[in-house]
C-alpha cells in the first residue's frame, strides 16, 4: 500500500481492496517501524485515525457517500490546528498548547474522509531551512541519513519520501514547502496567497505565509488542491474564487507553453543543479515547450526585503506569545514584566529572537523609513517585474535550493542558511503559485528539484505544467532505501 498514491489508495478502499482500518493500521505500523530513523512525526494520532477510519469503513457498508480523500492518510505540520490535540510550533513555548479548533484545512480534509494520522516536525515558529531549529527532535533526509531534510516543513516532506503517508501539508512563507521537497524528492506545491485558507494556521509572515501539500505525485497535488483551494470567510485574504477543477486538465500536452528562464541568475549555484536545471529545461522543449528568455531585475533584492518583511511581520505575530494569553509562562516570573521578559527568553529558541531582534528594529521609529518603508517598495517593484515577465510565458523555471541537501550541521551560520534561499522567497514576495517537482539526483544519489512558478491564482495551468514535466521523468517512483 504505501508504495500507492493518494488517488491510487483512495480507489483502493473505494473499491473494497483495503478497509480504512487496514490501510490506517499499515501506515501507522510504517511509521513505527521507519520514523525512529528519521524522526518526521513530533506526534502520532493513532486514536484520532482509526476513530476516522472506522467511521468510513461503516459509511461504506451502508453505501453512503465518501469523500475525495476517503481513506488517504495525511501528515500536518504542527504550526496547523487539529481540534484538540498539540500544536507546539515546535517550540517549547508551546509544548502543553492544545488547539481549541480546526483549521480549516483540517476540517475540509476530514470532511473529505481523509485521515489525519500526526503532526510533523519543523523549525521553530517554521523559520528555518532545515528543520534543526526545533526544539524538540531532528529530522532525517530520507535519502541520507545524515543530511537535513530542509525546511522549516522538513517533518512533512521527509514523511511523504520515506511513504510513512502518500500527502503531507506544510506552509510556506519564504519557500519552506518547495525547498524541503526538492531536497526530499517529493512534490512540493506553494498556491497562489489566498488560495488556500490560512484559519488556523499559526502565523509567521501574514503576508507571505500560504500553507500547501507535498505528495509523491503532481496528480495527488491535484487531488487535494480541489478540496482545499476554496474561499474561506474565516481568513480576510481568501481569494473569493468557485474552486476548480485540477486532475480533468492534466492532459500531459505542453504545445504552444512557454517557460521563462532567466539569463544570468545562475552563478554561485553547485554546478550539479545547474546541469540538471538545464537539463530539465531541455526535456520541457522535448515535449514541445518553447523556453523565452526574461529579466527580473529585482529579483537580487529579493533576500534581502524577504529577510525584512518577514522578520518584521514575525515580530508582530509573535507578540502574543507573552506567557499570559499565549505561552508557558516562566515559573521563576514574580512580576508582570518579568512574566513577559522570562517566559519569552524560556520559551523561544535563538533563531526565533533573532528574528524577534530583527523585526523590531527594522519597525522601530528610527529606522522604519529606511528598511520597512523601502523593503515595500522594492517589494511592488518586484510585482511589476514578475507581471512583465509573466506577459512573455507561462511559467517561469528556477532551481528551488542552489544545492542538494547539505550535511546536518553544515548551515550553522544563519547568513549560510538564509543565502539558501534565494530561489524561493520571491514566490511569496509577489504571491504567486511556485512547485518543487523532483527533477533528478546529484552523483551522491541525492534529490534535485525543478521549481515552476505561474502567475497569480493560475494554480490549475501550472500545475497541468508540472504534471507533464513529471510524465516524462517519473523520478518521483524512487524510493529511498530506509523506506524500501
Ligand atoms: N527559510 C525561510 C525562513 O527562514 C522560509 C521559511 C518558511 O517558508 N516558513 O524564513
Amino acid at each position: 500500500m504505501f508504495k500507492l498514491s493518494a488517488l491510487e489508495l483512495r480507489d483502493l478502499f473505494l473499491k473494497g481492496g483495503a478497509s480504512a482500518e487496514e490501510i490506517a493500521r499499515h501506515f501507522l505500523e510504517r511509521v513505527s517501524a521507519i520514523d525512529p530513523k528519521i524522526g518526521g512525526f513530533l506526534q502520532l494520532l493513532p486514536e484520532r485515525a482509526l476513530r476516522q477510519a472506522q467511521t468510513l469503513d461503516q459509511k461504506r457498508s451502508r453505501g453512503e457517500p465518501l469523500g475525495k480523500l476517503a481513506g488517504v492518510p495525511i501528515g500536518i505540520k504542527d504550526n496547523i490546528h487539529i481540534q484538540g490535540e498539540l500544536t507546539t510550533c515546535g517550540s517549547k513555548f508551546l509544548e502543553n498548547y492544545r488547539a481549541p479548533f480546526d483549521a480549516t484545512l483540517t476540517k475540509l480534509l476530514e470532511e473529505e474522509g481523509a485521515i489525519l494520522i500526526g503532526k510533523t516536525n519543523l523549525d521553530e515558529f517554521a523559520m528555518g531551512s532545515t528543520t534543526g531549529h526545533s526544539a524538540y527532535q531532528k529530522t532525517r533526509n530520507p535519502w541520507d541519513l545524515e543530511r537535513i531534510p530542509g525546511g522549516s516543513s522538513g517533518g512533512s516532506a521527509a514523511v511523504v519520501s520515506a511513504r510513512l503517508c502518500p500527502i503531507a501539508f506544510g506552509s510556506d512563507t519564504g519557500g519552506s514547502i518547495r525547498q524541503p521537497a526538492s531536497l526530499c524528492g517529493v512534490v512540493g506545491y506553494k498556491p497562489t496567497y489566498g488560495r488556500v485558507s490560512r484559519y488556523g494556521l499559526v502565523a509567521f509572515g501574514s503576508s507571505l505565509d500560504q500553507i500547501g501539500p507535498f505528495a509523491n505525485r503532481v496528480s495527488d497535488i491535484g487531488l487535494v488542491m480541489e478540496v482545499i483551494g476554496r474561499h474561506d470567510a474565516q481568513d480576510a485574504t481568501s481569494l473569493p474564487l468557485p474552486q476548480e477543477s485540477y486532475l480533468t486538465q492534466f492532459d500531459g500536452n505542453l504545445k504552444g507553453i512557454k517557460i521563462g528562464a532567466l539569463s544570468n541568475f545562475l552563478e554561485g549555484i553547485d554546478p550539479e543543479v545547474g546541469e540538471n536545471f538545464q537539463r530539465s529545461l531541455q526535456l520541457l522543449r522535448d515535449q514541445g515547450a518553447s523556453i523565452v528568455p526574461i529579466e527580473l531585475p529585482m529579483l537580487k533584492y529579493a533576500l534581502a526585503v524577504y529577510y525584512i518583511l518577514a522578520a518584521a511581520e514575525a515580530s508582530t505575530n509573535l507578540a502574543r506569545f507573552d506567557g499570559i494569553r499565549y505561552g508557558k509562562r516562566s515559573p521563576r516570573a514574580n512580576t508582570l514584566r518579568e512574566i513577559y521578559t522570562l517566559s519569552k527568553e524560556e520559551g523561544y529558541g535563538a533563531e526565533v529572537k533573532r528574528r524577534i531582534l530583527l523585526g523590531t528594529y527594522v519597525l522601530s521609529a528610527g529606522y522604519q523609513d529606511a528598511y520597512y518603508r523601502k523593503a515595500q517598495k522594492v517589494r511592488t517593484l518586484l510585482q511589476r517585474d514578475y507581471a512583465a515577465a509573466f506577459s512573455k510565458c507561462h511559467a517561469i523555471a528556477m532551481p528551488v535550493s542552489p544545492t542538494p541537501a547539505p550535511l546536518i550541521g553544515a548551515l550553522a551560520d544563519p547568513m549560510q542558511e538564509y543565502l539558501a534561499d534565494i530561489y524561493t522567497v520571491s514566490a511569496n514576495l509577489v504571491g504567486v503559485p511556485g512547485v518543487s517537482v523532483p527533477a533528478g539526483f546529484s552523483k551522491e544519489n541525492l534529490p534535485i528539484g525543478l521549481q515552476l512558478q505561474g502567475p497569480q491564482q493560475g494554480d490549475v495551468q501550472l500545475l497541468r505544467i508540472a504534471e507533464s514535466f513529471e510524465r516524462i521523468h517519473c523520478y518521483t517512483d524512487a524510493i529511498p532505501e530506509v523506506a524500501k
